[in-house]
């Protein structure tokens, strides 16, 4: 067994025919272009697709496989060149009853289990072409249908405002999926969260976290990721991770600093003010708006309103590295970035295996410093808040930490 970069949610912009997917992705993220940077530039070794449902990108997917750029795996997922492993799958909205809505990421192994899943989602989906698209469906029945057509559900970015599980949906996941809910593997925390804030929540210890990049762009691919221990990058080795079974497992989750997160806090609309202080605020202290409509209420917060307990990490939980994308470190523009790909293969390579003798002749004593330092942990942010991204302030304590060496 070996360890494996694994992002299980990119978006795609455009279909093959250039019509638009997620209209609020960029137009490069078309199938076979998210493949290759993810193999190439971002040195992934498996890469989650969850427009594939939509019916120009399903199309798209056959024709890669009637091409034979991907290869239809017997353990499920698709290969492109024995180099990356497509995990194909659909983001969905749920909406509850009550109103509540909240995404789901749903994965499935082979190409007939997604068309099946596709034509059912027809009756419940008003525009198939489209990503995110709501379904009627309330989050448990949508499982009862992923299920049933070989998939596998994991809720998306569980903690944020407006359209996640925790954030829009229910107080408990146990509540929202009842009978299913021991099926759900493992639950993606979100650009804004942190394994130590979901660890808050005693009915989430048996879950695997996954850390993803959501990402609406080529370069934002990989901003969060999860490292995994494998026999093999297939979907049925993915499950098995995913439920720590027969020794695989995800070994860390790296994320970006839930500061950086767009919703890490709460933010009052009718001030347009972030609200921040050490505990939950639920409420805006200036005017006391709390509803909904006015008060977005951020992920710290969120997590804390539901659960006063400490941080309780189980023994199986990975480490969390709060890590900087190589793209928003200080300092290095485009064109040294594209310099150290070009010496070490790829982003992965740079960011985990390049060693400080081999950065300095590159980018400098002060750079190669701040990318080693970002590797295990040791970055700043500045606070964000209500849809506003925070800013990487620099390196911290990792000067200190490393002259001891
Ligand atoms: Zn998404
Ligand atoms: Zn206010």
């Amino acid at each position: 067994m070996r360890r494996y970069y694994a992002d299980l949610h990119v978006h795609i912009g455009r279909n093959g025919r250039g019509q638009p997917v997620k209209i609020t992705a960029s137009p490069d993220l078309v199938l076979h272009k998210v493949v290759e940077y993810a193999w190439q530039r971002k040195g992934l070794d498996l890469v989650g697709v969850i427009d594939c449902a939509c019916t120009g990108v399903l199309q798209d997917l056959r024709a890669l496989v009637d091409r034979g750029h991907l290869l239809e795996l017997p353990e499920g997922g698709l290969r492109h060149r024995d180099q990356i492993t497509l995990i194909p799958g659909a983001e969905v909205e749920a909406v509850e009853s009550h109103g509540g809505v909240s995404h789901h990421l749903c994965y499935f192994p082979y190409l007939r289990n997604l068309s099946e899943f596709s034509s059912v989602m027809r009756r419940y989906i008003t525009n198939m072409e489209l990503s995110s698209q709501r379904c009627g469906l309330p989050a448990r029945d949508l499982m009862g249908v992923v299920q049933a057509c070989g998939g596998v559900l994991v809720p998306a970015h569980a903690f944020t405002p407006h359209k996640s599980v925790y954030g829009n949906a229910a107080d408990r996941l146990s509540d929202l999926f009842g009978d299913l809910f021991e099926d759900i593997p493992a639950l993606e925390l979100g650009l804004s969260a942190t394994a130590e804030l979901a660890d808050r929540l005693p009915e989430l210890a048996d879950k695997t976290f996954v850390t993803n990049s959501d990402a609406h762009s080529l370069e934002r691919m990989a901003r969060e990721y999860t490292v995994m221990r494998l026999a093999a990058p297939n979907f049925r080795e993915l499950l098995l991770a995913w439920r720590r079974q027969q020794g695989r497992r995800v070994e860390a989750n790296y994320g970006v600093d839930p500061s950086l997160g767009r919703y890490h806090r709460s933010f009052c609309l009718v001030c347009e003010q972030p609200r921040v202080g050490p505990d939950a605020v639920l409420k805006c202290p200036e005017c006391g708006a709390f509803q909904r409509k006015d008060f977005v209420r951020g992920v710290f917060d969120r997590i804390l309103e539901l659960s006063c307990l400490p941080s309780n990490p189980p023994a199986h939980r990975p480490e969390y590295i709060l890590q900087v994308p190589l793209n928003q470190q200080t300092g290095l523009g485009m064109r040294r970035l594209n310099q150290l790909v070009a010496a070490f293969g790829n982003e992965m390579n740079v960011i985990h295996e390049a060693n400080m003798a081999q950065l300095v002749p590159l980018v400098g004593y002060q750079l190669a410093e701040q990318i080693v330092a970002a590797r295990s942990g040791q970055v700043t942010m500045q606070a964000s808040a209500g849809g506003r991204y925070g800013k990487l302030m620099g390196v911290a304590a990792a000067h200190d930490q490393l002259s001891l060496f």
